[in-house]
């Protein structure tokens, strides 16, 4: 008589592709047959089977049945019984947000009348690619296998199972191959489903009942939990589609022979490739060489293959309409800056994409001047800027843009997503193979700060009213011991291969300082008594983000070694705000004199106790915030590495002393705007020059007047003038709305104010051939001095500059002498002279 236990599915989602898994544990660990009835539908499933529970289609309040019945039912009715009270409720996640693209696409103006063809796609991972159309993806069955008619099933049943059973074992290989990461988490979940009992069966069964090859039986399962996944109206589970004709297409080929590999297709040229869907291994089949840019026309933000292509950095747009209609081979664009495929690559759309690649290697050439060299002020003064990285992958990109260090490792990323904690060997590996990144630089690694708002569903952490304030990070070290003790163990044992520091997060009292370090003293003499090697003088620091710690600091630091302020967290608890709610946004503001003069107290308390302190909050990367932070007297700045580069660049223009001085005035002001007001006036006094040689290009190029405005914007973009071009470039062509800035005589004066640019800046463009543009005297020009003034500069310097350059072009001797000038620097000094700046 089998065991009943009835329930109602508490999730709001429905029973998705985690839960279902969850479930599959459980039910798998007793012999007993377990049974799920969805009592709304009929549909019965097999519990032991993720394939079969997502196929019942279970949602939100359905009434459930589960039926035990075999040996061990009674355990495993407690043990269900538990799952279904304690764990299943909090299964939840929460469902994919997959914006897609509406509305007009908005061209930037050279590509306007381009004549090229665009697909509107949404991007989610961010760049520009140029290839030729690849095509790939789907499940196929190729022509000429047959697909039915066997006469000796038991023989194709062997031949099945043991295609399956070695597809079983090569995604474990793989995986542990693979090391440690999003791809070896993609080849064990594919695992999961190669070993799921429904598939078996339903492939048997085709071969036994209706007399199916084994291609006809794997077409027919490929066929049913697509389908059944297809039809579900929860996106996670739609997205799961791919990874069944993943595993569906790589057991055609354990049975067939390279013959039908949909795996081995041949990039041999820049690439884009393009599918209907695309699943994770076949992506990771691709040969990165040459694989440029994705194109899916499924597939949502959160799939498996967008995220391989973004850990892989290939831009990627999804949900791009009529690819059917895209030829095989052609020349394409992939444009995720505005959101499209192009195609029909026009002389003008070419050239305005060779200028876009100009103005990115542009960037970075810029940057890599900076990138390995120490940062430092202008007069000597050194500042480590290090990065913040939640993934391994992440390190690699860090220190190849200049990062001079690891100022945040939040390890917390490794925990999440998973259905249970990754073990010692897991953790060791992956902080090993950071610290082998580091290559001899400083490798801060936080502790997990989990719980809270970074719930994990094995933790079985109860909801909670307020999750920042609540139960995280150290808080929950005490109860989670073990959980503590391994990622200790992992990271002691790491440290015996580099600079490994360790710091701890969400520090309140001296008491967690001194429980955790016992925990590591202990786990450090355990590695001692085993042998194992490790760094004894690995250093101990804490994140200072919650304000008590900022008052505790002096007893802190009899305790600690070094300290990183998380301004993130400190800013919200100290202003009492929650960041995430935009009603009071406006409070979320570091620049309150209150919160600087507390940055000020914990820095100077640090200092007085020959304490390290660094800052990696995301105050740190904006760069407007540099010479407050300079000011300060921090030791280290860490922040996102695509931040790192430009930061270097800005560090190296300030003085030491005048930034103390900012700082200090800083912390006199009585209200955020007077800083906000003090900072503009330094940066206005401290920027860039109007004008620098660098500005200046003596044989440019540009076919047409939108072509020459691009150029000169997009110089600005490389010297880090503007981190908006494309806003820079509007706020022009709206000024040319009104009235035609072609002042006659060859020269054109195109102007903007704008809140987009860091520095008020000119550019000088002298075209190698005229270029049309409706003038005064309606002649092309030959020389564009294009102005963008900062908008908190005000009316008044806007015209001050453009009053006394249209000046100076009245002027025959200026033409002239403009003209004639072939050296960039002395034409600077020679503008700058005229104009008087
Ligand atoms: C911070 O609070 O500033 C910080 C860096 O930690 P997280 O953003 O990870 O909470
Ligand atoms: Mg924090």
């Amino acid at each position: 008589m089998p065991l009943d236990l009835s329930f109602s599915c508490p999730l709001p989602n429905g029973v998705h592709a985690r839960p279902a898994s969850a479930l599959e544990e459980v039910a798998r660990s007793f012999t007993a047959d377990v049974l799920l009835l969805n009592q709304r539908t009929g549909r019965s499933a097999n519990a032991k089977s993720i394939l079969s529970i997502v196929g019942a289609d279970i949602r939100f309040s359905d009434p459930c049945l589960l039926k035990i019945s075999g040996l061990d039912e009674e355990r495993a009715l407690v043990a269900l019984g538990a799952f279904i009270r304690n764990t299943l409720p909090r299964q939840e996640t929460a469902l994919p947000t997959f914006a897609t693209a509406t509305g007009e696409l908005q061209l930037p103006r050279c590509l306007e009348k381009s004549g090229a063809v665009f697909r509107r796609g949404t991007a989610v991972v961010p760049g520009i690619a140029q290839g030729r159309i690849v095509r790939a993806g789907g499940f196929n069955v190729p022509d000429g296998l047959p697909m039915d008619g066997i006469t000796d099933v038991l023989a194709e049943q062997r031949r099945v199972g043991d295609a399956l059973d070695e597809l079983i074992a090569w995604y474990g290989r793989r995986a542990s191959a693979a090391g440690k990461g999003i791809e070896s988490d993609l080849l064990v979940a594919h695992r999961s489903l190669a070993r799921d009992e429904e598939l078996r069966t339903c492939l048997f069964e085709a071969i036994t009942t209706r007399q199916r090859t084994a291609a006809g039986a794997i077409a027919d399962a490929e066929a049913r939990f697509t389908k059944i996944l297809a039809a579900s109206e929860n996106p996670l589970l739609r997205e799961r589609v791919l990874d069944v004709r993943d595993v569906c297409a790589q057991l055609l080929q354990r049975v067939y022979g390279d013959a039908t590999a949909t795996r081995s297709l041949t990039l041999g040229e820049d690439s884009i490739v393009v599918a209907d869907s695309l699943t994770p291994c076949q992506f990771l089949f691709l040969d990165c060489r040459f694989l440029k840019g994705l194109v899916l026309a499924e597939a949502g933000t959160t799939s498996h293959t967008v995220i391989l292509a973004r850990s892989f950095g290939v831009p990627t747009l999804v949900g791009v309409e009529k690819i059917d209609g895209l030829a095989d081979n052609a020349e394409a664009v992939l444009d995720a800056d505005i959101g499209a495929l192009v195609t029909n690559l026009t002389d003008t759309a070419q050239r305005y994409y060779s200028m876009e690649r100009q103005r990115l290697d542009g960037r970075q050439a810029v940057l890599r001047n900076f990138s390995g060299k120490r940062a430092t002020t202008r007069d000597g003064h050194a500042i480590e800027i290090a990065a913040n990285i939640a993934t391994v992958e992440e390190a690699d990109r860090a220190f190849a843009a200049g990062a001079e260090g690891i100022g945040l490792f939040r390890t917390e990323m490794l925990f999440l997503d998973r259905a249970a904690a990754p073990d010692e060997a897991e953790q060791h590996e992956i902080y090993h193979r950071v610290i082998e990144a580091a290559d001899g630089c400083p490798v801060i690694v936080r502790t997990m700060d989990i719980g809270g708002d970074k719930a994990l569903s094995y933790l079985n952490l109860p909801p909670e009213h307020n999750p920042f304030l609540g139960y995280r990070a150290m808080r929950i070290y005490r109860h989670f011991e073990s959980l503590f003790r391994t990622q200790v163990r992992a990271l002691v044992r790491a440290s015996a291969y580099g600079e490994l520091r360790l710091m701890l997060p969400m520090v309140s009292t001296l008491e967690e300082i001194r429980w955790a370090k016992k925990i590591i003293a202990e786990e450090q003499d355990r590695c001692a008594a085993e042998s194992k090697p490790f760094d004894k003088a690995m250093q101990i620091g804490t994140m200072v983000e919650v304000p008590s710690a900022a008052f505790a600091l002096n007893d802190f630091c009899r305790e600690v070694d070094f300290f990183s302020i998380g301004s993130n967290d400190l800013l919200q608890y100290f202003m009492a705000v929650d960041r995430t709610d935009s009603r009071i946004a406006s409070l979320y503001n570091p620049l309150q004199p209150g919160f600087l003069r507390l940055l000020k107290q914990i820095v100077d308390t640090a200092r007085a106790n020959k304490k390290w302190i660094g800052l990696c909050g995301e105050m740190g990367g904006q760069k407007g915030y540099l010479p407050l932070l300079a000011g300060l007297g921090l030791d280290e700045i860490s922040v996102s590495a695509p931040a790192i580069g430009g930061l270097k660049a800005e560090l190296s223009r300030l003085d030491l002393a005048d930034c103390q001085q900012l700082f200090a005035s800083a912390l006199g002001c009585a209200t955020a705007d007077e800083v906000g007001a003090l900072l503009d006036k330094f940066s206005a006094q401290h920027s860039l020059p109007l004008l620098a040689p660098e500005m200046i290009v003596i044989n440019a190029d540009a076919a047409t007047k939108e072509e020459a405005i691009k150029r000169g914007v997009d110089l600005l973009y490389i010297h880090g003038r503007t981190e908006q071009p494309r806003a820079i470039e509007e706020a022009i062509w709206q000024r040319e709305a009104t009235y035609s800035t072609g002042f006659g005589h060859g020269f054109a004066i195109p102007h903007c104010k704008s809140g987009a640019i860091n520095a008020n800046s000119l550019v000088v463009l002298k075209f190698s051939q005229p270029v049309p543009w409706n003038s005064l005297d309606e002649k092309p020009v030959r020389v564009v001095i294009l102005m963008a003034i900062r908008e908190s500069d005000g009316a008044s310097e806007h015209m001050k500059i453009i009053s006394a350059l249209a000046r100076q072009v009245t002027h025959e001797s200026f033409r002239d002498s403009i003209e004639q000038e072939q050296d960039p620097a002395r034409l600077c000094a020679l503008i700058k002279s005229k104009i008087g700046c």
